[in-house]
């Protein structure tokens, strides 16, 4: 077999199998090859498929708001399948103070919302004058300092629901890199927002009429693994994907990169790592020894399943996560059922309730019979359920979801040298700018634009994104 490529990807999760799709989209004679430790691609993208249940072990969808993923589904055909939970349809809920809250969905309408006191509102308006906190504070102690301890448990859900994080070891440098900088350039968060608002409007895009729209979640009839299959489809196993080959170390030799495996030797000009950030740094530290962290920390977490009759009524929505502060066992859970048609059988309705987290490992070391009785008694409380489930799973994910927490933009900065000295390698996957798919797709895609144009390290300002419960 000849292992020579142009271009070599470690890894075949989706950030892996984006970038192959674009080289084979915009350039179908260059050649490349996915090198994939397991037996599949899709990486922690696994839908669970048991007596009519459609279940997910990994994520669960994605926003529509992300013009890289949103071309990935154009491109794939994928657009005409897919089905979307409209977040301004589908409401949430942040249990607090022992209920279910119902959460308006902007932080504007949060703040006209009665959950929260006026002098507590009026606090959120004093971060005009609020100076800037310099270090690398955690998520928790920034809002704290902004606009005060009101939104904290709103933001404790947000960040449960998206990192399965501790806001209290989060850092707002490396989850909301493109407010810090907005903060740090007006002085004030919200001084920065009115700034961009006026700029909008000056460039003519501040329709007054304009109707503020609201991202839709989005998955796939069969689930979420339809995303990677489809764009496993077009390659060829044995030859631009090599499945059971693990990757042990990366090294410059005379053709440009030579990647060693437990399969033997390849080679190529240019090497994408589209692996999970540990896995990454592993290899990377061989290279560079001067890395600053060796690696990240990760969380886990698993799903419950609970299936029952129908003549359970959910509340209607996406779901609810639970604050630290309400000393709950399960982390929050989505109304898969209301969301998407056709998770249950016929007759049927079903929910996923998560558990574990940054906060409580301990909690996935409990036997799944153990693990489903204490994530029932939980959520027949919040849900006041009054009848026993017709069906139950435990779903354990093996993929740990980084955490981005202190020194995490000094692994950037040195990322950011290292690829200006080294040309030729890309970096991209879970945990490197964020762990979301849009983050994987985007940055991705952007890997693959930068191995077909040759071009050095093309920079991205950093993204202001929104936050949805
Ligand atoms: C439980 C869970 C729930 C999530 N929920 C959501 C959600 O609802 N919405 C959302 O947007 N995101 C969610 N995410 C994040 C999302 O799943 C990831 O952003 C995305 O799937 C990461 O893709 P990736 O290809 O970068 O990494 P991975 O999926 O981890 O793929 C990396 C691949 O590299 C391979 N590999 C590792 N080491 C080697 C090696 N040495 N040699 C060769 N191959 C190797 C692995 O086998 C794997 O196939 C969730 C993640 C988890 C774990």
């Amino acid at each position: 077999m000849n292992k020579q490529y142009q271009t070599i990807i470690l890894g075949g999760g989706l950030s892996g199998l984006t970038v192959a799709h674009k080289l084979q989209l915009n350039n179908p004679g260059h050649r490349f090859c996915i090198l994939e430790s397991s037996g599949h691609t899709g990486g922690v993208i696994r839908t669970n498929h048991d007596q009519g249940y459609v279940t997910e072990v990994g994520p669960h969808g994605f926003l529509d708001n992300c013009q890289e993923s949103k071309q990935i589904l154009a491109e794939t055909g994928l657009d005409r399948e897919c089905v979307k939970a409209p977040l301004i349809d589908f409401v949430r809920y942040v249990y607090l103070n022992g209920k279910l809250n119902l959460i308006p969905q902007t932080p504007g309408k949060i703040l006209r919302a009665p959950l929260i006191p006026w002098s507590a509102k009026l606090r959120v308006l004093a971060e005009l004058w609020q100076p800037v906190l310099e270090g690398e504070p955690t998520v928790a102690k920034w809002i704290n300092h902004r606009f005060g301890p009101a939104l904290l448990p709103f933001l404790d859900a947000v960040y449960t629901g998206t990192y399965a994080g501790d806001f209290n070891k989060l850092t707002i440098d490396s989850v909301m890199p493109g407010v810090r900088a907005l903060e740090k350039k007006h002085g004030s968060v919200l001084r920065g927002l009115f700034a961009r608002m006026r700029q909008k409007k000056r460039q003519g895009g501040g329709d007054r009429k304009a109707k503020i729209s609201m991202p839709a979640m989005t998955s796939f009839p069969s689930g979420m693994q339809r995303l990677p299959e489809r764009l496993s489809e077009s390659l060829t196993v044995g030859e631009n994907l090599q499945l059971n080959t693990k990757v042990t170390s990366v090294q410059a030799d005379d053709s440009g990169w030579q990647v060693m495996t437990n399969q033997g030797l390849f080679h190529a000009q240019n090497v994408v790592f589209a692996l999970p950030i540990n896995a990454a740094l592993k290899i990377l530290g061989q290279i560079d020894p001067a890395l600053p962290e060796k690696s990240i920390p990760e969380t886990w977490i698993s799903t419950v399943v609970f299936g029952f009759e129908n003549d359970v009524i959910l509340p209607p929505g996406f779901g609810y996560l639970t604050p630290e502060r309400e000393q709950r066992f399960t982390l929050g859970s989505l109304f898969s059922s209301n969301m998407f048609p056709g998770r249950a059988p016929q007759g049927h309705i079903v929910f996923e309730t998560l558990v574990g987290g940054r906060r409580h490992p301990e909690r996935l070391e409990l036997d799944d019979k153990t693990l489903t009785r204490k994530a029932f008694e939980d959520v027949q409380k919040i849900l006041q359920l009054t009848k026993a489930p017709a069906y139950t799973t435990v779903l354990r994910s093996g993929g740990g979801i980084p955490q981005l927490e202190r020194n995490y933009p000094l692994l950037l900065a040195w990322r950011e040298k290292f690829l200006s000295a080294h040309p030729g390698l890309q970096i991209v996957g879970f945990g490197w700018e964020g762990i979301g798919l849009n983050d994987m797709m985007k940055c991705a895609s952007r890997a693959a634009e930068r191995v077909l144009s040759s071009s050095a390290n093309m920079q991205h300002g950093a993204d202001l994104k929104g936050v949805y419960f």
